[in-house]
């Protein structure tokens, strides 16, 4: 049997890490089996779903590289089917045309409180010959006794007795399908064999595996995950810093990064703290998903971060670098390869965002506080610079080594350790005072950018110092 799981978020909002994780599990479950991962869209709640929350989805699903087998199915697309299947049911006495109105079902609720029952639907219009064709709605005929067993993956035998179910709602009275309804029809029509899913629905479960069963079809497997908490152990939610899946693309994490970070949030292997997508593969399974909910931790996803920024391919870094180079404006073309970046900054940025914050002047204009030529460009550091900028002219072979080699010559030259020529060197290239070791900063500018800076400097140094 091919295992086949899908991803089936509601497009309410964009995709929320705790989502993500549901989705992750879902497709490492299907590459794992050689299975298949299907996504669907659960778009049927037409108020609150919207084309801006289904683009943010497929972005996140991109950037995290969960690539789907099939789909995106939309529900909106199905609405025929989900109606045929609910004629069906009528005809066969499997549901029924309710026609009880708002207030009954409010007064029969308030009665229920006040009798400390829990609230459900009475089966008032089960059995009712009514005729009317307008004004109803279509409910479920569940099953009056006996009880509703599944063996979750995650969480065990659970066992619901059908009296605690009431007649679902299965079509609104405009004729629109309910959630539980569209869901179970998918999961049939799909072939799911394993559905992964938050454990906000596990009471939605019994009333799935009802319908299915009156629809003749075999239940999948069912898997409930636990949510994931903030520190202060509330459900993780905005209060707690970036919940959405993009944001931490703007905030300068890898992909890879946030999986390994949260497919280990909930499940783990030994102690091993990271894994490469293969490895996950190979050792993911199901049952060894925690039942426990837990609590997110920043600090160690930034670790993660800054691991596989330092472990990657620089090739593979410099790809999502560009991103953010290209969100402050800079073209990358304009300097040198991103992977040299990457490769200069990997041990000095703990994000990338943080890093192409910090390399801006490679690829853009030098802006010179007052502040910076007053401190660094100073009447003493003018002809240290003119120095080494008339040596720097003479460097054909423009690489780290023989810059290096140039600095320490004038250093010995004038006297000066190479400290004192190397900040403010920086500032009259970089316009900042943290880069890269100065060779190397000045190896990545290249020739051309450095003497060009350096000579503004220096001008602009005279300028201020009213220097010769
Ligand atoms: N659309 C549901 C949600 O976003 C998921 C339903 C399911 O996985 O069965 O919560």
């Amino acid at each position: 049997m091919t295992v086949i799981t899908r991803f089936a978020p509601s497009p309410t909002g964009s995709l929320h890490v705790g989502s993500a994780r549901t989705a992750l599990y879902c497709w490492l479950y299907a590459r794992k089996t050689q299975g298949k991962f299907i996504l669907r869209i659960e778009d049927t709640d037409l108020e609150r779903s919207s084309q801006e929350s289904v683009h943010a989805i497929l972005e996140a699903m991109q950037w995290l590289d969960l690539h789907y087998d099939e789909g995106p199915y939309y529900q909106t697309k199905r609405f025929d089917r989900y109606s045929a299947v609910k004629e069906q049911l009528l005809k066969e006495g499997k549901a029924y045309r309710c026609y009880c109105s708002k207030e009954r079902l409010e007064n029969l609720r308030n009665q229920q409180i006040e009798n400390k029952e829990k609230p459900r639907y009475d089966g008032y219009c089960r059995d009712r010959q009514e005729t009317k064709m307008d004004n109803y709605v279509v409910r479920f005929r569940n099953p009056s006794s006996g009880t509703v067993e599944f063996d979750d993956l995650i969480r065990g035998n659970l066992i619901f007795n059908n009296v605690e179910l009431d007649d679902l709602i299965i079509a609104r009275s405009d004729g629109t399908p309910t959630y539980n309804f569209t869901v179970v029809i998918d999961d049939w029509d799909m072939k799911i064999t394993h559905v992964i899913r938050g454990d906000d629905h596990i009471n939605n479960t019994p009333r799935q595996i009802n319908i299915l069963k009156a629809l003749g079809a075999i239940p999948p497997h069912y898997a409930h995950v636990s949510m994931i908490l903030g520190a202060d152990g509330k459900r993780l939610s905005k209060r707690h810093g970036a919940v959405n899946v993009i944001q931490y693309r703007e905030d300068g994490f890898l992909p890879e990064a946030l999986l390994n970070y949260l497919v280990r949030l909930g499940w783990s292997y030994g102690d091993q703290e990271i894994f490469s997508k293969e490895e996950l593969i190979k050792l993911f399974d199901i049952r060894g998903i925690n039942k426990a909910p837990a609590a997110f931790n920043m600090e160690k996803l930034l670790w993660l971060n800054q691991h596989y920024i330092k472990t990657s391919l620089p090739e593979r870094v410099a790809q999502e670098l560009e991103w953010h180079m290209q969100r402050l404006g800079l073209h990358v073309s304009q300097g040198p390869p991103l992977s040299d970046i990457v490769k200069a900054q990997a041990e000095r940025a703990k994000t990338l965002k943080e890093m192409a914050e910090k390399s801006r002047y490679f690829y853009s204009e030098v802006h010179f506080s007052e502040e910076a030529i007053k401190k660094y460009l100073t009447t003493e550091e003018i002809p240290v610079l003119t120095s080494v900028r008339d040596e720097l002219m003479n460097v054909l072979d423009w690489n780290k080594e023989a810059l290096h080699q140039i600095i320490s010559h004038i250093s010995e030259k004038l006297g000066v350790k190479m400290g004192k020529i190397a900040q403010p060197l920086r500032v009259a290239v970089t316009g900042d005072t943290v880069s890269p070791p100065i060779d190397l900063t000045l190896a990545l500018l290249g020739r051309e950018k450095t003497l060009a800076r350096l000579s503004h400097a220096l001008a602009l140094a005279r300028q201020f110092n009213h220097f010769g």
